[in-house]
C-alpha cells in the first residue's frame, strides 16, 4: 500500500493499472548504406499500410459522425501519392532512414501550407503533424496510446508521470475510471477537470511508476488517501464494502436537494455550479443548484482540433441557457494560456506561463478569439439568465478594453439584425492581487465579482500552483490570502455589490464557516461537493461563523488559523 499522494476528488476506483509513458522518438538522421535503400523504402510501406489500417480501426469504433470525418481526412491524406511517392524517393535520392524522409517531406508540406492565407489549412497543420507521428511511431514499431481506443477489457487506472488536461479530457470513461500521478497539484486544471468529470484521482505521488507494474490490480480509496496495489481478496472485500457505503451515504445526502442553502439562524448563501463540460447537465439540477457560478469554456476549445466556431459556440451556451432556465449561467470567456494549451494553436515557449501571455492578454494579439466568443454568448444571452465573466483581471484598462470590444460586438449584431439581453450582465474574476487592491474600483464599474482563489493563492503566495516542488507552500488559508479575501468582501460590499468565490477554497469544508463569516455571499464548486457543502451550512450558525472569522483574521500564521478551522 502507499500513502503520501494528494486526493483530486475523494471515492474510489477500482482497476488494473497502465502505465502511460509519453514516448520520446529519435530521429534517425544518420546516412544509410546503398545496399539498405530497399530495406528503408519496405519499411516506409508497411508503416504506411499499418498506419492506414489502424485509423480504419478506429474510425470503426467510433459513433460520432463528426468524428468518423476527420479519421476519413486522416486517411486521405495518407493515401495521397505526393506523400508517399515523396518519402521513397527522398530515401533513394539522399540515402536516409524511412523516419528521417517522413520528417522531411512532412516538413515540407507544412511549411508550404504556412505560406498559404487560408484558416481551414492552416487548422489541418495539427492533422498532419499527428499523421507524421503515427507513421514514425510504426516505423520505429512503437505503440502510440490513444485514450479512446485502450483494447483493454477491465477498468482501467492510469498511471503516468503527469497528465495534461487535454489528455484527462479525451479519457473513456467507460474504461478508465481513475488515474494515479507522480506530479501535480490540487488547483491544476489537470485536477480540477478529473473532479468534474468523477474519475477518482490521487497525484504527487512520488515514486509509483517504480511501485506499479502494467496489468497490477489497483484499488485507489480517495476518501483515506490510500493506494492498494495487488491488494488481497479479503482486502479487496472489505475496500467493495467501504465503497458500497460511500455511494449509500452519497445518497443520502441526496434528501437535501429540495431544501435551502441557509444557516440554522437563517443567513442565506448561494450554491452554485463550476462546470467544464455540458454533457450531463442533468446532474446539476439533481444537485438542487441555484445556477453556474463558473462556466470554464476553454474546454470547449480542447477536445478538438481546431477553434470551435461561433455557430459551434452560439449552441453550446443556448444549450446550458435553456437549461438551467430562470437561474443564472456565468459564462466565463476562454481562459487559455497558463497550463491550458490548444494544439491548434501557437504558444509561445515561456519561462512563466502563468505570469505571460494568458487568458484576457491573449485577446489583445488575438481579438478574433474573443469577438467570436462574445457574438455566441451575446446571440445565446436571449434564452435564459446569462451573464459574461472575465479572468486574470489586473486593471481598469483591461475593463475598458473589454467594454469596448463588447459594445462593438453589440452593435455588430444590432446591424446583422440579430437578438441580444441588451443588458447583460459583465463581472470579473478577482483572481490576481492587483484586482483585489483595486477591487473597489471595479466594484463601482461592473455588475458582479467572483473570487478565483486558485489563482489569487499562487500570485498572492508566488508560488506556481502547478510547480510540486513548492506545493507545501501553496496555501489558500494562509494569514495574506484569508486577509486578501477579506479585503476584497468589504470592498464590493461597500458598493453595493455581491461577491460570490468559484475557487477550490469554496468546497474545501474545513474553511467553510470562515467563508460564511467573512460575508461571502455565493459559493460555486464542482458538483461533487455541492451537497455535503449544504450539509453543513445548514447545521450551522452565522453568529458562530463571524465569530469564527474575526478571531482567523488575527491570527498571524497558519499554524494558529488551522487548529481554529479544525475546532469548529
Ligand atoms: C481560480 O483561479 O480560482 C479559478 C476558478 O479559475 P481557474 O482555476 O480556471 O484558473
Ligand atoms: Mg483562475
Amino acid at each position: 500500500m502507499v500513502t503520501k499522494g494528494i486526493v483530486v476528488s475523494s471515492g474510489y476506483a477500482f482497476g488494473n493499472a497502465f502505465i502511460f509513458c509519453e514516448k520520446k522518438i529519435n530521429i534517425n538522421f544518420n546516412k544509410i548504406n546503398i545496399n539498405k535503400v530497399d530495406c528503408e523504402c519496405k519499411l516506409f510501406l508497411e508503416a504506411h499500410r499499418k498506419t492506414i489500417v489502424q485509423l480504419k480501426d478506429i474510425k470503426s469504433s467510433i459513433y460520432l459522425k463528426d468524428k468518423k470525418l476527420l479519421f476519413d481526412g486522416y486517411i486521405m491524406i495518407l493515401e495521397d501519392k505526393n506523400l508517399k511517392n515523396g518519402v521513397l524517393n527522398l530515401i533513394k535520392e539522399k540515402y536516409i532512414h524511412a523516419d528521417a524522409a517522413v520528417h522531411f517531406i512532412i516538413e515540407k508540406q507544412i511549411n508550404a501550407i504556412k505560406k498559404i492565407d487560408n484558416n481551414y489549412l492552416q487548422e489541418r497543420i495539427i492533422d498532419i503533424l499527428d499523421i507524421k507521428k503515427r507513421l514514425i511511431f510504426n516505423i520505429n514499431n512503437i505503440d502510440l496510446v490513444d485514450f479512446n481506443f485502450l483494447n483493454e477489457k477491465n477498468n482501467i487506472i492510469i498511471v503516468a508521470k503527469d497528465l495534461s488536461p487535454a489528455q484527462v479530457m479525451l479519457f473513456n470513461l467507460k474504461k478508465i475510471k481513475g488515474f494515479i500521478t507522480q506530479l501535480g497539484s490540487i488547483t491544476s486544471h489537470t485536477s480540477i477537470i478529473s473532479k468534474s468529470l468523477k474519475l477518482t484521482a490521487i497525484i504527487g505521488v512520488k515514486n509509483i511508476l517504480d511501485l506499479v507494474k502494467n496489468g497490477d490490480f489497483l484499488i485507489l480509496d480517495g476518501v483515506e488517501n490510500k493506494i492498494y496495489i495487488n491488494p488481497s481478496k479479503k482486502k479487496t472485500y472489505f475496500l467493495k464494502n467501504k465503497y458500497n457505503n460511500f455511494i449509500l451515504n452519497k445518497k443520502k445526502l441526496l434528501k437535501l436537494r429540495k431544501l435551502k442553502s441557509i444557516t440554522k439562524d437563517g443567513y442565506k448563501i448561494k450554491l452554485l455550479a463550476n462546470i467544464s463540460n455540458i454533457n450531463n447537465l442533468n446532474i446539476i439540477l439533481k444537485n438542487g443548484i441555484e445556477g453556474i457560478g463558473l462556466y470554464r469554456t476553454e474546454f470547449l476549445f480542447m477536445d478538438r482540433k481546431s477553434f470551435p466556431s461561433e455557430e459551434e459556440q452560439f449552441i453550446a451556451y443556448k444549450k446550458v441557457a435553456r437549461f438551467m432556465g430562470k437561474y443564472v449561467v456565468t459564462i466565463r470567456t476562454v481562459d487559455l494560456g497558463g497550463d491550458k494549451f490548444l494544439p491548434y494553436m501557437n504558444f509561445p515557449k515561456e519561462d512563466s506561463s502563468f505570469l505571460g501571455w494568458r487568458s484576457i492578454r491573449i485577446y489583445m494579439d488575438r481579438i478574433d478569439i474573443l469577438h467570436t466568443q462574445l457574438k455566441a454568448i451575446l446571440r445565446a444571452s436571449i434564452y435564459g439568465n446569462i451573464r459574461i465573466m472575465f479572468p486574470m483581471i489586473i486593471s481598469i484598462e483591461e475593463v475598458m478594453f473589454l467594454e469596448k470590444e463588447i459594445e462593438y460586438i453589440k452593435s455588430k449584431l444590432d446591424k446583422e439584425r440579430k437578438l441580444f439581453n441588451k443588458k447583460i450582465k459583465i463581472g470579473v474574476m478577482i483572481e490576481t492581487p492587483a484586482a483585489a487592491i483595486i477591487s473597489n474600483h471595479l466594484a463601482k464599474k461592473l455588475d458582479f465579482f467572483s473570487i478565483g482563489t486558485n489563482d489569487l493563492t499562487q500570485y498572492t503566495l508566488a508560488v506556481d500552483r502547478n510547480n510540486t516542488m513548492i506545493s507545501h507552500l501553496y496555501n489558500p488559508l494562509s494569514p495574506s490570502v484569508i486577509k486578501l479575501i477579506k479585503f476584497i468582501v468589504d470592498s464590493v460590499h461597500s458598493e453595493g455589490k455581491k461577491i460570490g468565490m468559484c475557487g477550490e477554497l469554496s468546497s474545501d469544508k474545513k474553511a467553510l464557516l470562515l467563508l460564511i463569516g467573512l460575508g461571502l455571499d455565493e459559493l460555486s464548486m464542482d458538483l461533487v461537493n455541492v451537497l455535503e457543502i449544504k450539509n453543513i451550512i445548514r447545521n450551522s450558525y452565522l453568529k458562530n461563523a463571524r465569530k469564527i472569522s474575526k478571531k482567523i483574521l488575527l491570527k498571524s500564521t497558519y499554524s494558529k488559523i488551522l487548529p481554529l478551522l479544525n475546532k469548529y
